[in-house]
């Protein structure tokens, strides 16, 4: 009995020690910060002044009818106006139907090219919410510090920050070493097959990009629960999203002679099963990337947990799960969306229908989705099909990269205080169509965003402050001539 005890004591010694010392080595890593380089001089207010006249075309991608061409002609007139040694310098056309793509021929062009990707078309303004905007969202008016409107921040801020630091560094007299591409798609609000148009036709021509550079991720301040310096996520993998449609058929007739369980009934207990049964967690990938550099950060007690996930992985999952922000990023998320019975009250239904929306995580697949509904619903009377083609999740792009690492420092030249880590995606952006074409793939833009901002992406008085915008052109102009000299 003393030798069990003497060993169990043994035993937590040995535990304890493992974790403190565990938890003392994950302390934030020293700072990488860039301390060579400044970010170049910028003209604050006419930078304001060029993103407001973009603002002011609205650019609309509707649900069913694709880009509206009329407006975005007429932004292709605006920017061919407003950057005139670029569209003097750089190859440019423009892709069927909208879409904009540049080629800036490189001095070398063995080497593989860098694709800077954005995106012209904006969604729709709620309709009824257009007074509740401090600015109407395409007065592209500049007021209070700040540049008002729908695409300040998704992402016209892209379209016009990759433009002006080209515009710059054409002025400057830089040649770039590596080939430089800009990509704006025109529908990526609705189908990103201005995107695919674009890649399809580099492809055609035999280019192979290093990297691809989007929207979908930035500096965030204030939202990660635990960390109080501003982090610069980079997006390396986003989510894929499939929906699939269950659907149960029966004899129908009237209500009044009901079987014990209608088709209604059948589907019901099918989507119960479903959201009773997510699929498992994955702590791996960009978000365990992700977890290795926040925890650093995080106070003591949550630092001891995420320096020991081989002792406390269920424990984080459990804590992750609990909120839907972070149990989006742990796992496959499963929402029933659309329902269907009969269409009367008093008819039983010949056919109930539902669509249940899953957004994919890396490392699964839409087959394997599938088979666990079909596992889970566990009844061959609930036909299971794909409501529209599946988009599976992206690849995971390195960390360790040449691109990746000038990424990183240059964040740093922008912003010395924030910890830079990976990230994982949950939207979708246009840079799906380059899974598996460019070597890797990052989703960042230079914008400092808040927790007030996420609710103005796609929502009401979206806007960005006017200095921080000219630092982001700044950052995008070291950011084009360090990728493109290497
Ligand atoms: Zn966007």
């Amino acid at each position: 009995m003393r030798k069990i005890a003497a060993a169990l004591a043994v035993l937590l010694v040995a535990l304890v020690v493992v974790v403190t010392v565990r938890t003392m080595r994950f302390a934030p890593a020293k700072s990488e910060a860039r301390r060579d380089v400044t970010l170049p001089e910028v003209n604050d207010s006419l930078l304001a002044t060029h993103l407001a006249g973009a603002i002011r075309f609205p650019t609309i991608s509707k649900q069913d009818s694709g880009p509206e061409l009329v407006p975005m002609r007429a932004l292709h007139a605006y920017l061919a106006q407003t950057f005139p040694r670029t569209y003097a310098t750089l190859g440019h056309e423009v892709v069927a139907p909208a879409s904009l793509l540049f080629r800036w021929t490189g001095a070398d062009t063995t080497l593989e090219p860098i694709v800077m990707m954005s995106h012209m078309d904006v969604v729709p303004v709620e309709a009824g919410s257009e007074s509740a905007w401090t600015h109407p969202p395409f007065s592209g008016d500049i007021a209070d510090g700040f540049v008002w409107g729908r695409g300040t921040l998704d992402d016209k801020v892209g379209v016009l920050s990759t433009l002006e630091a080209v515009e710059a560094l054409v002025a400057r007299g830089y040649r770039p070493r590596r080939t430089v591409y800009l990509a704006f798609g025109d529908d990526e609000e609705v189908e990103g097959k201005g995107a695919g148009a674009i890649v399809a036709l580099l492809k055609s021509r035999g280019v192979h990009p290093l990297v691809a550079i989007d929207e979908g991720s930035a500096i965030v301040r204030g939202i990660i629960p635990n960390i109080s310096r501003p982090a610069a996520l980079i997006g390396i993998a986003e989510k894929g999203h499939m929906s699939v449609k269950l659907t149960v058929t029966s004899a129908g007739g009237h209500s009044s002679m009901p079987p014990a369980q209608t088709a209604v009934g059948v589907l019901a207990q099918a989507i119960d099963r479903l959201e009773k049964h997510p699929l498992p967690a994955r702590l791996d990938g960009a978000v365990a990337g992700m977890l290795a550099e926040l925890g650093r950060e995080m106070p003591l007690s949550s630092r001891v947990a995420m320096a020991n996930l081989w002792l406390t992985r269920p424990l984080v999952i459990g804590s992750m799960s609990r909120s839907a922000a972070t149990n989006a990023s742990l796992r496959t998320t499963t929402a029933p969306t659309m329902i269907q019975g009969s269409p009367k009250e008093n008819v039983l239904p010949i056919r109930a229908q539902a669509i249940v929306n899953f957004r994919i995580i890396p490392g699964e697949t839409p087959e394997s989705v599938v088979e666990h509904v079909r596992k889970v619903v566990d009844d061959t009377t609930v036909a299971i099909t794909l409501a529209e083609p599946a988009t599976p999740p992206s690849p995971v792009s390195s960390t360790t990269s040449a691109a990746y690492r000038t990424l990183a420092r240059d964040i740093t030249v922008l912003e010395p205080d924030a910890i830079v880590a990976p990230s994982l995606v949950i939207g979708a952006t246009d840079s799906r169509q380059y899974a598996g074409y460019a070597r890797d793939v990052y989703r960042f833009l230079p914008m400092q965003i808040g927790p007030a901002d996420l609710e103005r992406i796609h929502g009401t008085n979206e806007r960005i402050d006017v200095h921080d915008y000219a630092r982001g052109v700044a950052f995008m102009t070291l950011l084009i001539s360090d990728l493109s000299s290497q």
